[in-house]
């Protein structure tokens, strides 16, 4: 472990760094060694209080609602600057603390966050109401305005990245934010959070405080000086913070769980399917909540497909995520590890043929071999729920009407694909598929200019784009009489 970069995290809040109130700390794991990185203090609902109030005061009282937009927008830019120049050492943190592969974090989580920063620093001066054709004589314009105070909950899969998602747009329409990392994984947060404050962000704007989300996100959701929850994480979870936020009538957002169908017809480039359906379930060990994890493939291409992906497969190197080389890491934790292994257990218990995988490796670390079953029907456990590991179950097709029923018979939907040389099948599919983002010919795709969200029990809002921004924005309508 470089000691270097690891030190003992503090909570961030109104601008310091400090202790929890109750004095706890916990200790978050490295999940490739199993052993602990580091100390960090455990925020608990006196902190997410004082954090709240800091928050609350800095929107009340402080410059950030009130300066000149560009100015708000050449500080997000800055934070995105910086955030770049450390891309080695935010890299190196985040694989450590999730088990992400350093290719990934270094290439893709800290990259695009930094762009995140600066994708929502441009949209600071483009926020804009809009004037009404009322009854004359009167006048009637409207004002975009920030929510004020709100409180944002992370997963662990995408540590920086979904802070950036997060707080670039919630900070560019003017509000400010108490974020809550995912205990598993807070360090990347802390980093962010150091260096908005190296940037200049003022006191209370920006608040970290890691904890456990049972005690400190349930504080945040229910605590009644807090605006709104943008929440990205299980869909138990969400429907658990639904119920709790309705005691104060919170605005929510919710991106929550998936089961995404990746469909390849027969007629589809066949090697770029099977990258795209490789690294749809198995970038970033499969703790993707748009995960590919139901593959759908056309009867006639079912066998040969099948086996071009189970040679592409073997040859993903499994191991120390720091090593550049290494394809998959370990699962986040333990716990999580243990969830997917049971998984793999119950798709063989019902009758699932078990291709290749379905252990976990010898030696230490939480890893779990990438594991595909083929001959899954609709009704198997493994077709329905959502594993967050690095488990395909493969389906059969006959005809696309066919297999746009199954795809969409989920309780989720948050992404799709469809793999064809046919543009009219493609963009019927699309039009098909219920889910809030499908890739064509392609797996795994974002930019920050995307609106990104789900259908159904995938949640609601959309986060990203000009859609993302809104949904941290308010509106007003102003009356005038020009009588
Ligand atoms: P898990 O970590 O159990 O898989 P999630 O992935 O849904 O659960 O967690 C995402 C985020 O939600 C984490 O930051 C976690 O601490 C937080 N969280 C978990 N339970 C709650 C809750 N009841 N209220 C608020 N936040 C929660």
């Amino acid at each position: 472990m470089p000691a270097s970069t690891i030190k003992p995290g503090l909570l961030f809040i109104g601008g310091q760094w400090v202790e929890s109130a109750a004095g706890a700390t916990f200790r978050t794991i490295n999940p490739a060694t199993e052993e602990p990185l580091t100390e960090v203090a455990e925020g608990r609902a006196e902190d997410i209080d004082r954090a709240v109030t800091a928050a609350r005061k800095a929107f009340s009282e402080g410059a950030w609602p009130r300066m000149p937009a560009a100015d708000r927008g050449r500080l997000l830019w800055k934070i995105g600057d910086m955030l770049e120049s450390r891309v080695a050492e935010i890299a190196e943190i985040e694989t450590l603390d999730s088990g992400k592969t350093i290719t990934e974090s270094s290439r893709v989580d800290v990259p695009m966050a930094a762009d995140c920063f600066r994708y929502f620093a441009g949209w600071t001066t483009k926020i804009e109401g809009e004037t009404v054709p009322v009854r004359p004589p009167c006048f009637n314009y409207t004002l975009r305005e920030p929510l004020g105070v709100v409180g944002q909950i992370i997963p662990w899969n995408f540590p920086i990245l979904m802070a950036a998602w997060k707080v670039a747009p919630a900070l560019a329409a003017g509000n400010t934010v108490v974020l809550k990392p995912a205990a598993q994984t807070p360090l990347s947060a802390l980093r962010l959070a150091e260096v908005a404050q190296e940037a200049g962000l003022p006191p209370g704007v920006l608040n970290v405080v890691p904890g456990f989300g049972a005690v400190a996100g349930t504080a945040l959701v229910e605590h009644p000086g807090v605006d709104k929850i943008a929440f990205t994480g299980s869909t138990p979870v969400g429907q658990e913070i639904m119920r709790r936020a309705s005691g104060t009538l919170k605005r929510l957002t919710l991106e929550l769980g998936g089961k995404s169908p990746n469909v390849v017809f027969a007629d589809a480039d066949v090697e770029a399917a099977v990258r795209g359906a490789s690294n749809g379930i198995f970038y970033n060990k499969g703790e993707v909540c748009t995960a590919g994890s139901r593959l759908f493939l056309e009867e006639s291409l079912h066998d040969a497909f099948l086996d071009k992906l189970q040679a592409h497969t073997a040859k993903l190197k499994q191991g120390d995520p720091l090593d550049p080389k290494t394809r998959l890491g370990p699962q986040v934790s333990e716990d999580q590890m243990l969830r997917v292994l049971s998984y793999i257990d119950k798709g063989k218990k019902e009758g699932a043929r078990l291709v290749c995988g379905g252990a976990r490796p010898p030696g230490k670390g939480y890893f779990v071999q990438p594991t595909i079953f083929d001959g899954v029907a609709p009704g198997m456990t493994i077709a329905r729920e959502e594993i967050f590991g690095p488990v395909l179950a493969v389906i059969r097709f006959r005809e696309i009407e066919e297999v746009v029923r199954a795809a969409n018979e989920s309780a989720y939907g948050l992404a799709a694909a469809v793999w064809t040389r046919d543009i009219k099948k493609a963009h019927l599919a699309a039009r098909a598929l219920r889910a809030g983002t499908v890739w064509i010919n392609t797996y795994g795709l974002y930019d920050n200019a995307m609106p990104f969200g789900g259908y159904k029990m995938s949640g609601f809002g959309r986060e990203l784009g000009r859609h993302g921004i809104m949904e941290y924005t308010q509106t007003k309508s102003v009356w005038v009489d020009l009588s």
